[in-house]
């Protein structure tokens, strides 16, 4: 009887997790505020125009376009691009993003191209980027700048007119997206600390949080790899009250915050690593789904699976991962919710470094919850990199 319930909850908490991201109202904590999904894949795009991942890069921008950033919106990230990483880099993207919108229009996918920049009326092009890098860092600006500047003024010409007129004059984005773009393209890139913490600290200015700037270091941890996120994650620690993730609470203290039972091991025919399982409340006569409390240790996760009708997984503890087939890893953490459409083969578990514990509410059709298939590889959970 036991495990017939264990089983029943098992397939509640596996009903595939849509790719919808929505924030819960969090009574406790409403400062707390993430970055929103079009924000996100500014982020994706950015960091993988930057390292001159493609394919990925190919993913991201679909990904970003259905998130509901616009043509335009995008040719602009890609057009800034240019300045923190080179002509190559961004042409590359620009051709990707080409590839894609075609490829996008040959399905008879309609996107929207969104606003042109407002043109701006002549004036001293110095003068109007130094007043930009003012306001940005809400500090004077010398002309030319001291230090490098001063070495080579040409230099200083370029950033003034060119980066900080030309480029941030254009209204198509605003400045904490522009600056969301610039700090996740450093972020992808090896030797550019300075600029990173000058950008974090400008980022602030702009609005962006902590939390949300360590939001997109783990997107750049996904993305790119641990070790350029870590880099990241150290500036930010250094610039503000984040704490980087070896300092994030133990699994113990992740465990004793948790509201509901941790139940039994789950089998291993559906999971990889240690995960426990809780049936909260089965399918009756009114409810056709079933609620379960699921814990997956660091490094456990669920295999791939189906739900035929739908779930919904409500992040109550720690960071762990979800991913659909064909898309990006994504990051989940403590009061997120992930949305799963029906059909749709996912798998999601904890991260490599904390455990996760979520509450899955399961839709049942035909008396089905899910649909068990392969095991995710050590590969797929580390995103395809050796
Ligand atoms: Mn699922």
């Amino acid at each position: 009887m036991k495990y017939i319930l264990l089983l029943a909850v098992l397939f509640l908490l596996t009903s595939s997790p849509g790719n919808l991201n929505a924030q819960t109202t969090k009574g406790e904590k409403s400062e707390m505020q993430y970055l929103t999904e079009t924000e996100k894949s500014i982020v994706s795009i950015a960091s993988l125009t930057a390292n001159g991942d493609l394919e990925k890069l190919r993913t991201a921008l679909g990904v970003g376009l259905e998130a509901g950033l616009t043509v335009n919106e995008i040719k602009e990230i890609l057009v800034q691009m240019y300045a923190y990483t080179g002509f190559p880099r961004s042409l590359n993207g620009i051709n990707t993003f080409r590839a894609v919108l075609d490829e996008r229009q040959k399905k008879g996918i309609k996107d929207t191209e969104g606003k042109t920049a407002t043109p701006i009326s002549g004036g001293d092009k110095y003068e109007r980027g130094r007043k930009t890098l003012e306001k940005l860092t809400g500090e004077p600006q010398a002309k030319p700048a001291p230090g490098n500047g001063e070495f080579a003024p040409r230099i200083d010409a370029f950033l003034k007119e060119h980066l900080f007129a030309d480029i941030f004059d254009s209204d198509v984005l605003n400045h904490r997206q522009r600056e969301i773009a610039t700090i996740s393209a450093l972020a992808a890139m090896d030797g550019v600390v300075p600029q990173l913490e000058s950008h974090i600290s400008i980022g602030m200015k702009a609005g962006l949080t902590a939390d949300q700037l360590g939001e997109a270091f783990d997107l750049i941890e996904t993305h790119i790899g641990r070790k350029q996120a870590d880099i990241a994650r150290q500036s930010l620690a250094k610039l503000s009250s984040y704490k980087p993730k070896d300092q994030l609470p133990t699994e113990t203290s992740l465990l004793t915050d948790t509201v509901f039972p941790k139940g039994e091991k789950g089998p291993a025919d559906w999971f990889t690593g240690t995960v426990y399982v809780q049936m909260l409340a089965p399918t009756t006569e009114n409810n056709n789904f079933s609620i379960g409390n699921v814990t997956f240790e660091a490094g456990a996760r669920s295999h791939w699976h189906t739900h035929p009708a739908g779930q919904t997984l409500l992040v109550t503890n720690g960071i762990g991962l979800y991913q659909e087939k064909g898309q990006p890893i994504r990051t989940i953490k403590k009061g997120e919710v992930v949305i799963c459409d029906k059909n749709i083969e996912h798998w999601h578990g904890a991260s490599p470094d904390s455990q996760m514990t979520h509450i899955a509410i399961t839709n049942i059709k035909d008396g089905q919850g899910v649909t068990w298939l392969k095991p995710v590889t050590d590969k797929e959970y580390r995103g395809n990199k050796e």
